[in-house]
């Protein structure tokens, strides 16, 4: 399940406009083992036989025959700071990466995000796939927070399935994409943590909840 599940997200990194070519990748976590994406591999080439599984504690490969992402210590860190966390998305979406080439937070001029965090916080800068951006992720994503930006990079989203941080990410990317449009034309209105926190409260009873 883990491993369709990634390639049908990993397919939709590209037409979404997640992904460029190799940037981004993704894990899932089953129970001590992570499953996470290829390094160097376009995500619309990706198929279950190029993922790789590597043990969460070691990060020793014990399945797959592909190398695994050069993320990997990002993953890997996220997953043992965070128990809730099973599933990890990260992309180099154009307009987070915008916002973290500026090291600016992302704010809520929308309540998309509302069900998930206030506004986006956005990490120190250190070289892609080092132990270093791993810690600085890790420190700047508040422990109730399920997405970040990585400086002079890109997005980091998770959450406790993979749907969910995939759409966390899309969300992500919408929010920076609309605060950013939305300064150029004026100054736009940002929502109170208290207008944030009553979109949260009406979410709970959204659609077909059966809690309504
Ligand atoms: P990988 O192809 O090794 O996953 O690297 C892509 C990337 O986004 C590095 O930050
Ligand atoms: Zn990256």
């Amino acid at each position: 399940m883990p491993k369709s599940a990634l390639v049908d997200f990993s397919r939709r990194m590209t037409p979404d406009h997640l992904a460029f070519g190799t940037s981004g990748n993704m894990s899932v976590r089953m129970g001590d083992t992570v499953w996470i994406t290829p390094s160097g591999v376009p995500f619309d080439e990706v198929g279950e036989e190029d993922l790789a599984a590597v043990d969460l504690a070691t990060g020793n490969w014990v399945a797959g025959t592909a190398r695994p992402s050069s993320e990997l210590p990002l993953h890997r860190a996220l997953y043992s700071a965070r128990p809730d966390v099973q599933a990890i998305v990260h992309t180099h979406s154009e307009y987070a990466a915008v916002f973290a080439a500026c090291g600016e937070p992302v704010l809520p001029v929308h309540y998309q995000l509302a069900p998930w965090q206030y506004s986006i916080a956005c990490a120190e800068y250190a070289t892609y796939g080092s132990v270093e951006l791993a810690r600085n992720a890790v420190a700047a994503l508040a422990p109730d927070h399920h997405v970040v930006l990585l400086r002079n990079h890109g997005l980091l989203a998770a959450a406790a399935t993979l749907a969910d941080a995939y759409q966390i990410a899309r969300d992500g990317e919408w929010l920076a994409q609309l605060y950013y449009r939305a300064r150029l034309l004026g100054s736009p209105r940002i929502l109170s943590p208290e207008e944030i926190a009553a979109v949260r409260e009406q979410f709970r009873h959204y659609g077909q909840n059966p809690e309504s």
